[in-house]
């Protein structure tokens, strides 16, 4: 049996990954309406109905918004850590007690063991997350500022890895954000360029065996090939070959990146 992984949304807009097994379903985030979270599934031929449960990386709202309606319409528990509840509770509204899990660390759901870590973002508690599957792994790592030793260690030797690539640093510079924005968007708490993203994947990538993905794209400060290129350019610098060997691809603001099935 595999495992199926599906970014339905990804980007500041809105962000919601979707993972599955035989006897597991999950998503990580919920940041769009409970609607359009549902139709994504649905357009991939699954069933909503099946979420067992659903990972908050942080608060903010492209990471939440649909998060209390889906637990209430559908009866998923939600787990997040206990700042990131404290957060994003009057966000989310009431949820049933029974249907708050507080995460410490990690949780198993069905097959599937998923693992927290922290990152730097200028949230209560923001975290990325590992998907462990039989001898798989799959990494989760969007808003963050830096990659330090920590996030860097525990993304090693995934085999599916999506990585932030927000923004363009020249395109910040000159385009339309006021002076703090700029300045939060680049800081160590903010977002992660498409150069930091492509030196951390070529710091971390066993050559041709795994797939990289793209995302949190940035709609004011980035555009699909800008984010491609520079990474793929700054991988092959380091003599990492692209398509064929690394598998690198994007992921959408608005719509379902493939489905990959590891
Ligand atoms: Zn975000
Ligand atoms: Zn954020």
């Amino acid at each position: 049996m595999k495992l199926k992984f599906c970014s339905l949304y990804s980007g500041s807009s809105g962000n919601c990954q979707y993972i599955k097994t035989e006897n597991a379903t999950v998503i990580v985030d919920a940041g769009l309406s409970g609607k359009r979270i549902q139709q994504g599934i649905e357009n991939i031929g699954e069933d909503p109905k099946k979420i067992d449960a659903i990972f908050i990386t942080h608060e903010h709202i492209d990471h939440v918004k649909g998060a209390g309606v889906l637990s209430r319409r559908l009866d998923i528990p939600i787990y997040a850590n206990e700042k990131t509840w404290e957060a994003m509770t009057p966000y989310i509204g009431t949820i049933k007690d029974y249907n708050i899990k507080i995460l410490n660390g990690g949780a198993q759901i069905g097959d599937l063991f998923i693992k927290s870590f922290n990152i730097s973002h200028d949230a209560a508690d923001p975290v990325g997350y590992n998907i462990f599957f039989e001898n798989k792994k799959i990494s989760l790592v969007t808003d963050t500022g830096c990659a330090n030793d920590s996030i860097t260690n525990n993304i090693m030797d995934s085999d599916l890895l999506l990585i932030e690539s927000n923004h363009d640093e020249d395109l910040v510079m000159i385009g339309p954000y006021p002076w703090p924005l700029k300045k939060r968007v680049l800081s160590e708490f903010g977002h992660m360029s498409n150069d930091m993203a492509g030196e951390l994947i070529s710091k971390i990538i066993k050559k041709g065996t795994e797939i990289v993905l793209l995302g949190h794209l940035s709609k004011e400060n980035n555009f699909p090939q800008l984010a491609y290129k520079t990474v793929e350019s700054i991988l092959m610098e380091n003599s990492i070959e692209v398509n064929p060997g690394v598998r690198l691809d994007m992921t959408f603001r608005d719509k379902a990146s493939k489905v990959y099935e590891i």
